[in-house]
């Protein structure tokens, strides 16, 4: 996945750095539900210092990403998130009625959200309460690997397409359909889950498609490692890895296969109208 180098990047659309308010309620929709007891067990941390609300360490003061064009991703990598979601800020502004931009937020180590603290390693998340998709950048590679796919650019951007996909549920109203703690692959929590994967699909294609859009081209190889990501944050395959076996009652994001099929059927479509989760039985078990 390459980047137009004369193409213009909102460096607004990412802040960088610790600090920011606090506040309650829950995060939503992280690209795998379970991950944190996961990585709590292969990297020894207690899950209870992620949850909880105490206040972490503080990072540098936050700050706007000074990123121009697509150019400035070679010379500092870290352009490469406003890349991502000046493609996605393009692509769903034309698409939603009323629309609002989110923003990101990067980080790493600890960040405070309106949904509470996050003080160490954890997945990428949305937190609706301030429209933001959190992401420790130098956490998610990590993550990757451990769930046994590469990261790679094309891994990173499925993973923000998924969480922006979770900023269009809440601006739908979609989104509190997760709220009602059910789990199990026909719960609302994963049809709302395999929606955002089908939305990451049809932005895909349409990054794909368009010659506008800031991402050059992506790749058989880049749909490859789009379609390993998706198939490495499924629950079986994230229960096979933490050793209990598999267990469809706990599921929270949909199975490997689930993941793999609603992506594939948003970037097919290229319509976000075929990504109704919820008034289907077939949900690509
Ligand atoms: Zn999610």
């Amino acid at each position: 996945m390459d980047f137009k180098s004369d193409a213009g990047i909102d460096s607004g659309s990412v802040i960088s750095g610790g600090g920011g308010g606090r506040g309650g309620g829950l995060a939503v929709g992280g690209i795998g539900g379970v991950i944190i007891a996961i990585i709590a067990a292969l990297l020894g941390f207690n899950p209870a210092d992620v949850l909880g609300g105490g206040g972490g360490a503080q990072g540098p003061g936050a700050q706007q990403t000074q990123c121009r064009t697509g150019a400035d991703v070679e010379r500092d990598p870290e352009c490469r998130w406003p890349a991502y979601m000046t493609s996605l800020n393009q692509y769903w502004s034309q698409t939603v009625n009323g629309y609002q931009k989110p923003t990101m937020r990067t980080f790493s180590g600890s960040v405070q959200t309106a949904c509470g603290t996050a003080s160490s390693q954890v997945g990428p998340f949305y937190c609706p309460g301030d429209q933001k998709i959190y992401v420790d950048t130098r956490f998610v590679g990590q993550l990757l690997q451990q769930l046994g796919t590469e990261s790679s650019s094309a891994a990173e951007a499925y993973i923000v397409g998924h969480e922006f996909g979770h900023h269009i549920q809440n601006l739908t109203g979609v989104l509190a359909k997760s709220q009602d703690g059910k789990t199990g692959p026909t719960s609302n929590g994963v049809r709302v889950e395999l929606q955002a994967d089908c939305y990451a699909g049809v932005w895909f294609k349409w990054a794909a498609q368009n010659p506008d859009d800031i991402i050059e081209n992506i790749t058989q190889d880049d749909l490859n490692r789009i379609v390993d990501a998706a198939r490495a944050v499924g629950d079986d395959h994230i229960q096979q890895q933490s050793g209990g076996g598999v267990h469809p009652d706990g599921w929270t994001h949909g199975s490997s296969k689930m993941r793999k099929y609603w992506l594939a059927k948003g970037f097919n479509s290229g319509d976000p109208n075929t990504c109704d989760t919820f008034s289907t039985d077939e949900l690509g078990q």
